[in-house]
Parts: structure tokens; C-alpha cells; sequence
């Protein structure tokens, strides 16, 4: 049976000899790093994970399955909000030790974890971190630049009228 939640914290190797699975949407509010970045802590986290063994790496306790989220992010060319699906692929090896770690191919991701008291939400939020990208933007979208412009004219347009409040000023005083 999958585990509908996060557990708080966990003991990775006696999970994956169990094979456990994870099946839990999580409010994106209990994943606090990555809403300090965001411009909206509404919407879920579909957490898709299992912990499993693979019979020739004993010593390896593999973290696999995906995390689905959208987030609210500012799209750093126009500058409208942009609601940025973020999709991301779990395949970490969770060792012992750097011994344990030199043993797995070169292109593995690991960690080493302790026995017990991992923190499965803390490494989820680490992989949806890294996903979210350094400069988020549309896909296709105009530059505000020219938009800047436009307000630049426009403002030039207004300045007769703030000539005329800078004239008032002084009469206002007396
Ligand atoms: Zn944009």
C-alpha cells in the first residue's frame, strides 16, 4: 500500500527493503525554500515516490518516481506573472558512506543519509529547487522594454501638467 503522505522522517534503507511507495499531493506551502521564491504558495506537490532495492547494489538504497507542481513565478522579460509547470525525475542512490558511493557508476546522483531520520521532504524540495529555473520566462513574449518606452513617451506627455503642479506648489503655501 503507498504511503498517502510525507512521513516527517524516515529510515531510507529498511523502507526500500520494504519497496515503499509515496503517493501524496502536498500543499506546496510545506515546502517553505521553495515558496520564498514564489509569488504565490498556492497549489499542490504530486509526489510520485518509492524507495526500492536493486538486488546487485545491496548496499544502495535507491530514491526514484517524479514530482509535478506549477508555480508562480515572475517572467524576467515582460514581467507578467508566469505559472511555470515544473516537472522533475527522482533517480538518487542513497549510500551509507563515500565508500559506498564510490562503488555506483560516475553519472550517479547520491546522497549519503544516515539510517534513520531522513528527511524525505527536505531532498524532494532540493530536487524541485534545482528544476525551477535561474532566469524564468515565457516561452514566447514580448520584451517589456518596449512597453518602458511606451510609458516613458507617455510620461513626457504628462510633464505640461507637472510643470503646472510645481507652480501651484508655492501658492498652496502662502
Ligand atoms: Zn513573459
Amino acid at each position: 500500500m503507498p504511503v498517502p503522505y510525507l512521513p516527517a522522517a524516515i529510515e531510507p534503507f529498511k523502507w526500500a527493503d520494504r519497496a515503499a511507495h509515496v503517493v501524496a499531493d502536498l500543499p506546496l506551502a510545506s515546502f517553505p525554500r521553495l515558496c520564498e521564491g514564489l509569488n504565490d504558495h498556492e497549489g499542490v506537490v504530486q509526489v510520485r515516490c518509492r524507495l526500492e532495492r536493486e538486488s546487485e547494489v545491496r548496499h544502495v538504497a535507491w530514491l526514484r518516481g517524479t514530482l509535478e507542481t506549477v508555480v508562480a513565478l515572475t517572467c524576467q522579460r515582460c514581467l507578467e506573472p508566469l505559472a511555470l509547470p515544473v516537472s522533475v525525475t527522482v533517480d538518487l542512490a542513497l549510500v551509507h558512506d563515500e565508500e559506498d558511493a564510490e562503488r555506483l557508476s560516475d553519472d550517479t546522483d547520491y546522497l549519503v543519509v544516515a539510517e534513520q531520520g531522513l528527511v524525505l521532504a527536505e531532498i524532494l524540495e532540493d530536487e524541485l529547487l534545482l528544476a525551477i529555473p535561474f532566469i524564468p520566462a515565457h516561452e514566447s513574449c514580448e520584451l517589456k522594454v518596449r512597453t518602458l518606452e511606451v510609458s516613458g513617451e507617455e510620461s513626457r506627455r504628462e510633464n505640461p501638467f507637472q510643470v503646472l503642479a510645481a507652480l501651484n506648489k508655492p501658492a498652496a503655501k502662502e
